[in-house]
C-alpha cells in the first residue's frame, strides 16, 4: 500500500485515490482533493514540512573590529 499524506488537510491519501498529485523540491505530494492541490499549488511553502529540512543558519558572521596597528 502507498499512503500519502496530504499535506494540506493532514490526512492519508492512498496514491490510487488520490485526487492529484504535485511535485515540489523532488517531493511528490498527493492529495484527496483537487481543492488541496489547487490551495498547495498556489502556496506549496505553507505546506510543506520544512522541519526536516536542513535549516540554513543565517546567522551573521561577527566581524571583529578592525583595530587600528599602531
Ligand atoms: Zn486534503
Amino acid at each position: 500500500m502507498t499512503n500519502h499524506i496530504d499535506p494540506v488537510c493532514d490526512i492519508q491519501v492512498e496514491e490510487k485515490v488520490a485526487a492529484g498529485f504535485s511535485e515540489h523540491d523532488g517531493v511528490t505530494y498527493y492529495f484527496h482533493s483537487e481543492e488541496c492541490l489547487i490551495k498547495f499549488y498556489q502556496h506549496p511553502e505553507q505546506y510543506v514540512d520544512k522541519s526536516g529540512k536542513e535549516k540554513l543558519n543565517d546567522a551573521p558572521q561577527v566581524m571583529e573590529p578592525s583595530e587600528k596597528k599602531r
